[in-house]
């Protein structure tokens, strides 16, 4: 937990979120800024603030919440197909230093 952490603190419920699911790992919220139909963000419990910082450990959790999500599909709201992202850095244009992963759907995606 690190005091200035947005994720940090919704995961402590210090700033209000719509929560979608979670575990002892993680968990699942819709984005505050969507960009997509479905928009939801899957944040790891422990703070990593990058993904140039993880760990082992940190991977394997990021490697369950893969897994995970995609047994979650239809809760999640998600039918034919999703994207994950998970940006690192300022090209990237990270803005929370919580690793954490994009999850866009509900709809046609821009091909890349
Ligand atoms: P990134 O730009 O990859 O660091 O992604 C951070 C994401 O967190 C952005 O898509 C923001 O819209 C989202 N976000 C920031 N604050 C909140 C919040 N309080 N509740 C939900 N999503 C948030
Ligand atoms: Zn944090």
């Amino acid at each position: 937990m690190v005091e200035d952490c947005v994720f940090c603190k919704i995961r402590k419920g210090e700033i209000p979120s719509t929560v979608l699911y979670s575990d002892d790992d993680f968990m699942i919220i819709k984005d505050i800024n969507p960009q997509a139909k479905i928009h939801l963000v899957a944040i790891p419990n422990i703070h990593v603030p990058y993904i140039d910082m993880m760990t082992e450990e940190g991977a394997c959790i990021l490697g369950k919440i893969i897994s995970k999500i995609s047994h979650l599909q239809e809760e999640l709201g998600i039918t034919g197909g999703y994207r994950l992202v998970v940006n690192q850095g300022e090209n990237a244009h990270q803005t929370v230093a919580h690793v954490h992963i994009h999850i866009l759907g509900g709809e046609k995606l821009k091909d890349f």
